[in-house]
């Protein structure tokens, strides 16, 4: 499988699909340590997404179309779109993950590149550090995951496929931890014994990266 603009667009797709799936969980998470909105904030971003990629389809016009360029579309939207923490926070990772996709297929190291470019630029917008209880909690364990899969030899599918299932681990592994980021550190300890809605929708926006990648 080759990791090009067709399959982000496919990525961007199951992505829009899982997040509605998941969409009243996620509010519910954010319901207990948050306002609850997380859930329609991204999926209003996402449907968003669709739209925008239906009406200016990257490399519509014929010429070669890099990964990047999908992925820029998708970060100018949701920044547009999603408001909130999040917003900001998603919009600044696929912008810097785009900057680094600006290739028309991904290898392993290419997909190692972007993870981290895309972690770069939320620690850079919203100032937290594993164990703050935030969406860093599954990006930081998904790097980490994607580099040694690379280091092992992994395809570009099998590094996604790393990362993905390490941020699904890190998402359930943020319910212990007390917030200290967020809307959730106003709850202090409080805000323990329930799973971070960011860290999870991570988990659901990189596993539908590796569902893109199987179809
Ligand atoms: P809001 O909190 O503004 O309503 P959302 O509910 O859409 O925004 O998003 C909340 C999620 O954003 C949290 O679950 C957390 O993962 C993430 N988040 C909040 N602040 C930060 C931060 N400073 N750094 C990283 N992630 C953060
Ligand atoms: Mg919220
Ligand atoms: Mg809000």
């Amino acid at each position: 499988m080759t990791l090009d603009a067709a399959w982000a667009r496919r990525w961007i797709g199951e992505a829009a699909a899982q997040v509605a799936a998941a969409k009243d969980g996620l509010t519910e998470l954010d319901r207990q340590i948050g306002d609850g909105d997380h859930g329609i904030n991204l999926d209003r971003g996402l449907q968003a997404v669709l739209a925008k990629l239906d009406e200016n389809p990257p490399g519509a016009d014929g010429g070669p179309v890099a990964v990047g360029d999908v992925l820029s579309l998708v970060a100018t939207t949701l920044m547009s779109t999603v408001g909130g923490a999040s917003g900001p926070l998603y919009g600044t990772a696929f912008l810097r993950a785009a900057r680094s996709a600006q290739r028309e297929s991904l290898g392993a190291s290419a997909v190692v590149a972007a993870l981290e470019a895309a972690l770069e630029g939320i620690e850079a917008r919203g100032r937290a550090r594993p164990g703050e209880k935030t969406m860093v909690d599954a990006w930081q364990p998904a790097v980490d995951a994607a580099v040694r899969a690379a280091d092992d030899g992994g395809d570009a599918v099998a590094v996604l496929r790393a990362a993905a299932e390490a941020a699904d681990a890190g998402a359930s592994a943020t319910v212990p931890l007390v917030a200290t980021k967020g809307r959730a550190s106003y709850l202090g300890e409080r805000s323990a014994g329930h799973e971070d809605p960011g860290a999870r929708s991570t988990a659901l926006l990189l596993r539908a990266a590796v569902v893109a990648a199987e179809a």
